[in-house]
Formats: structure tokens, sequence, C-alpha cells
């Protein structure tokens, strides 16, 4: 089994770069003792490289998104290949809060390639907006796998890592935590689905994490329920919680 992952997306956090020095260290000093744990944390594009230079060998770095184009008149545009040259080697891609302003499946599928070209790992963000009683989630879910994952090839795939994030689970506007039970059942669903798109090998090798309203009390029920890690939001703020994660994904 790989080791389980967790990552910290700060979004848009904190406010001033002397800010981001101080909660980076925070997080290397809380995650010392986090042997056979990968951890990554994705700040803002500015503070990536303030986080680069606070000396540690643990904590991977990543990007909170990327650009579906390669480079040129794409004002406000970060390219793949501009992340890697800052240190990154994650990405997260089709975050709920980008999809919630346009980003398409279409266009997850050409950030994820971009990002495949400059040998970053995209963290696939995949999830539905309500849980309906018909079970279309399930559909809708089994197309962003589909449509996202559109011409990736088994040997890439080696390098994607899924995030289920249910998008009423996410953030101080969730309604609720899911259930681990829920967690469960669609980590199933996303393996079925990806051993549909590709085989039984590739869906049993991706890590499927979790992530919403994730917090030092309820991780241990969601990696008891085979979660391969954590997408974190608001505590991955907190050095002391965010490490507290980790220690559980031990
Ligand atoms: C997120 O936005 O990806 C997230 C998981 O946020 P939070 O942990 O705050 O719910």
């Amino acid at each position: 089994m790989s080791k389980r992952l967790v990552i910290g997306n700060w979004k848009m956090n904190p406010k001033s770069l002397k800010e981001a020095e101080a909660l980076f260290k925070g997080i290397v000093t809380a995650s010392k003792d986090s042997k056979n744990v990968d951890i990554v944390v994705c700040p803002p594009y500015p503070f990536l490289t303030t986080a680069k230079k606070v000396p540690n060998k643990k904590i991977k770095l990543g990007a909170q998104d990327t650009s579906e184009m390669l480079e040129g008149s794409y004002t406000s545009q970060v390219s793949s290949s501009m992340i890697s040259s800052l240190g990154a080697t994650y990405v997260i891609i089709g975050h709920s809060e980008r999809r919630s302003i346009g980003d398409t499946d279409e266009i997850v599928n050409k950030k994820i390639l971009q990002a495949l070209k400059s040998k970053l790992i995209p963290v696939v963000c995949i999830g539905e907006n309500v849980r309906d009683t018909h079970g279309d989630y399930l559909a809708l879910v089994k197309y962003q796998l589909i449509d996202c994952l559109k011409n990736v090839s088994k040997l890439q795939m080696k390098n994607i890592v899924i995030a289920y994030e249910p998008v009423w689970a996410i953030g101080s506007h969730a309604t609720r935590v899911a259930t681990p039970e829920e967690f469960t059942e669609m980590k199933i669903f996303i393996r079925k689905v990806l051993s549909d798109i590709f085989d039984s090998k590739v869906a049993h090798a991706t890590r499927v994490l979790y992530g919403g309203s994730v917090n030092p009390q309820n991780a241990q029920a969601f990696v008891d329920a085979t979660a391969d890690g954590f997408l974190v939001g608001r505590d991955s703020l907190n050095p002391k919680k965010f490490g507290a994660i980790i220690a559980v994904c031990k």
C-alpha cells in the first residue's frame, strides 16, 4: 500500500508574506514526527518561493490551480511549467471553488494534460453539489472522472491523485460532513469507474483522498473507512490541527 497523503490547501490565505512564512514554519515543526505520510502544502502562487526557502526535507509543495494553456498572451494565467520551475510538484485541479467560476470538466481535462507534461502530480477534485435520492450524483461523479481523465494514459495514472470532495461538505458553508460510510461507498464506486476506464490495477493503485471539513476529531474515522489521505482546507491554516490530522495518517 502506498503512503497516505495529506494535502493542505491554503486557498487565498494568509494575508502577507510574513504570515505565510510563519505558517509554513509552524507546519514544518508540527509535522516533524510524521514518518510514512506524504505531506503537501499548497499556498497561493506568490508564497510558493517563500515556502521553498524554509529548510525542510519532508513537505512537498503544490499549486492550487494551473492554466490549461502552455504559454503566451493570457493575462493573469500561471502555467504548469512556471509552477514546476518554482519547485512545486503537485497541483490541485478542478477544485469546486474553481468549477463554480467556470472550470468545466473539459477545462479540467486540459489542465491535467498540461500539468502532466510539466511533470506535476495533478490532484483532481471531483464531487457532487448535492446528494439526491435517485443516485444522480453517482452519474455526475462518473462523468466527471470520464471527462476529466480523457486522453490520460494508464501509465500517467501513476501520477494522478483523486480527491473526492462533496461540495456540500466543504468549507464554512458545509451543510454537514460526509459520513465515513458515504466515503467508503464512493471510493468503491470511483474504483469501479476507474477500472472501467483503465483497468483494475490502475483502479487499485490510484490514491483516493477525502476532502470536506476534515479535522483532528473526524480524521481517524475516514482513515478507518479506507481514505488514502485528505485534502484539507480550513484546518491546514492551523499547524497544530494540521499536524494532528497528519499524525492520524501515520
Ligand atoms: C476544500 O475546500 O477543499 C476543503 C476541503 O475545505 P475544508 O477542509 O475547509 O472543508
